[in-house]
């Protein structure tokens, strides 16, 4: 097959040409008609990815534990995900600690450029004071309360309800088991079948991709830069330590914590599985959601690095909802960045419990954009950096935002791949396609 027909080339090119064409509107003063006839295009292609998650979730987690032959490998497959889970996300938490206290992008930041930041985003912050301080006022054991829904239809309304989802599907498989074995089997091959014509879907809406993305980041371009690309420029100049303290963190949390993992774990080599992974990485990248990205995170874990839906149907709902890598790494830079720059120093013991609260704030973050900004607080309260230095940042967030959503889904692939391999459950991959 030719190069440009490959798929991942296909969305590098569409992501180009978005970029391309945005800096064009924004100098061309075409940014009405990209809003009113290019953006749609990508506002349907998210949209079409999120229609199928729950149904493709539903379907194959249903299949997945209704084939297990033994459910004692449920639970010893969901302690070792939720560990490795929280493993690489502490690993990632770290990382980002090292790199912001040898940079100190904070200190780097002129005295000028952080009050014209302050001035300028500190309505931006005051709009976003509302969902703070929802997430402030949560109990702690809310969560968990809240992957058990009291009513079937409204656990599907809402794809936020992932976890909710995961949970019946659970129950369902496990009913199955339980039951006539003849009655079983009739619901299990209705899944199946339901499953694969998903995956077709799947496979139709990748075909939207490269347009999609085209559509997506020419829309982040014209938002970004408004009417005004030097501005624009400017503030990313401004920010351009701190922007590379966490870009720097995220690769080498990418290469170092994963290469281990699968040294460990697998047989994998790492460039077998990002060639695997790739498109989800990009998609991840173009749509700034890990939950709009889960259908094809999906499809390739299963088809491309072969791991089996036994193992890819529970690990990677889950991981969308609460595995993030690449959220609680910049979480981690930010607090300490904003730190730097009002002028605090943060102790030993204030960086330790940043470690603890951006692994619950990367958990209870939805995998949607822009919600890692907003678990920030959290991390900044447990410290006590005043919140209103969420302005110095958010200028930068949705470019930051995209690097980050595409490691949170690499996260969670790699994690599908260890547990799979751990669990015999990996057969050879199709990596080039
Ligand atoms: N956009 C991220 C995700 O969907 C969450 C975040 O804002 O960090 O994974």
């Amino acid at each position: 097959m030719p190069w440009y027909k490959k798929l991942h080339w296909q969305i590098i090119i569409g992501l180009l040409l978005g970029l391309l064409w945005g800096l064009m509107s924004t100098q061309t003063g075409l940014n009405d008609f990209t809003k009113n006839y290019i953006e749609p295009v990508g506002v349907i292609f998210v949209n079409l990815l999120k229609l199928i998650a729950i149904p493709l979730v539903l379907a194959s987690l249903v299949v997945g534990v209704a084939k297990l032959n033994d459910i004692t490998k449920l639970s010893r497959m969901g302690g070792k995900t939720i560990m490795i889970y929280a493993a690489t996300t502490v690993c990632a938490i770290t990382i980002g600690l090292i790199v912001v206290n040898v940079i100190q992008p904070g200190k780097a930041l002129p005295e000028e450029t952080r009050i014209e930041l302050m001035a300028s985003y500190s309505e931006n912050v005051e709009q976003r004071k509302d969902s703070v301080e929802e997430a402030l006022e949560r109990r702690p054991l809310q969560p968990v309360i809240d992957i058990v829904p009291e009513n079937v239809i409204q656990a599907f309304i809402d794809n936020s309800n992932m976890l909710q989802v995961v949970f019946i599907a659970i129950v369902l498989g496990i009913g199955i088991i339980q039951i006539n074995k003849k009655q079983g089997e009739m619901l299990v091959n209705f899944f199946d079948a339901f499953n694969e014509v998903i995956i077709k879907i799947v496979d139709f809406i990748m075909l939207l991709a490269p347009y999609g993305v085209f559509a997506l980041l020419a829309t982040v371009i014209i938002d970004l830069a408004g009417d005004d690309l030097g501005r624009a420029l400017e503030l990313l100049k401004a920010l351009g330590w701190y922007s590379a303290a966490v870009i720097f963190g995220l690769l080498l949390h990418l290469f170092i914590v994963y290469t281990s993992l699968f040294k460990i774990f697998s047989n994998m080599t790492l460039s077998e599985f990002f060639r695997g992974i790739r498109p989800a990485m990009l998609l991840g990248f173009s749509t700034s959601s890990s939950a709009a990205t889960l259908p094809v995170t999906m499809e390739r874990v299963e088809r491309n690095l072969g791991v089996h839906e036994e193992v890819s149907s529970f690990v990677l709902p889950v991981g969308a909802t609460i595995n993030m890598d690449g959220t609680s790494l910049y979480q981690a830079v930010a607090a300490v960045f904003i730190a730097q720059a009002v002028g605090m120093d943060l102790t030993i013991f204030e960086q330790l419990t940043i470690v603890l609260t951006a692994l619950l704030a990367s958990i209870g973050a939805a995998g949607v954009p822009g919600a890692g900004i907003i678990m920030l607080v959290i991390v900044l309260n447990s410290v006590q950096v005043p919140v209103e230095g969420i302005a110095l940042i958010l200028g930068v967030d949705r470019i930051l935002d995209m690097c980050r959503t595409a490691v949170n889904i690499t996260g969670d692939a790699a994690v599908a791949v260890t547990v799979a391999s751990t669990e015999g459950k990996i057969v050879a991959g199709n990596f080039e396609e």
